[in-house]
């Protein structure tokens, strides 16, 4: 019986049994197995690979195993750049984007929020995602280890941390965004981006108190929302410099 030997690094040991973590795994193979076939069987998604090294050479998913390969399988890495030795598929994602499943909807919010590009809707079907991630090149943030494995999705993480808090943490750390923030440009109920807009043209729809203290707001040309610096932005700002530190330098002016 042909076999091969696994080794899983990081965070993708989350997914194995306790007993089988941070160890050499002896692996059947059945005939003309693909290692990315070997890797999900492991139960890994394998969304959440960014490195195969087999024998010491990176391969591609679509590699077949041979008896008595050593296979390590690496996440993808917060701050070393590997591209040179990327072989899984052709480039990492820059300027990240996102979509979240049904259960990630206030995730979604505060990536808006930081200015992350990121898709939600409550009523989407896991093959809608999958289609729209594959489609946009969006990374799939998802509490379902099984909508990784779809095999259209290139990127996706399977979340980790059940608090909001936490799982902005999580992604923010996993994909070393925090260059990246351009917090209140973006509009945190339909994701649109937002534009400045003269004080006169929406005084209509402002209540009293904030007709007569704010002077900046900007406006969400989709739904129509207004945002202004009051309460709900002081509020939200404290949030990113409590949990990030001072990287929202480049928070939109509004
Ligand atoms: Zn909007």
């Amino acid at each position: 019986m042909a076999e091969a030997q696994f080794r899983f690094y990081e965070e993708l040991n989350d997914f194995l049994p306790p007993e089988r973590r941070r160890q050499d795994i002896r692996y059947e193979i059945r005939e003309r197995e693909t290692v990315k076939h070997a890797i999900e069987a492991c139960g890994v998604p394998h969304a959440e690979v960014e490195l195969i090294l087999v024998n010491g050479k990176s391969v591609g998913f679509a590699y077949i195993i041979q008896e008595d390969d050593r296979i390590s399988v690496y996440p993808q890495f917060e701050t070393m750049d590997i591209s040179p030795l990327l072989n899984v598929r052709d480039q990492p994602l820059r300027n990240p984007r996102f979509i979240a499943d049904v259960h990630l909807g206030g995730l979604a919010k505060y990536l808006r929020m930081l200015g992350f590009d990121t898709l939600y809707s409550e009523s989407s079907t896991d093959e809608e995602i999958a289609a729209v991630s594959s489609r946009e090149k969006r990374i799939v943030l998802t509490r379902d280890r099984d909508l990784l494995m779809h095999k259209i999705i290139t990127h996706g993480r399977f979340i980790r941390a059940t608090r909001i808090r936490d799982q902005l943490i999580e992604v923010v750390e996993y994909l070393d965004l925090s260059r990246n923030f351009s917090p209140f440009s973006r509009c945190m109920e339909c994701n649109t981006k937002l534009v400045p807009v003269n004080k006169e043209q929406i005084m209509d729809k402002l209540p009293a108190d904030t007709q007569s203290y704010y002077t900046q707001f900007s406006m969400c040309t989709f739904c129509d929302r207004i945002y202004w610096q009051g309460s709900h932005y002081r509020r939200m700002n404290r949030f990113i410099t409590e949990i990030f530190g001072n990287n929202n330098d480049n928070a939109a002016v509004f």
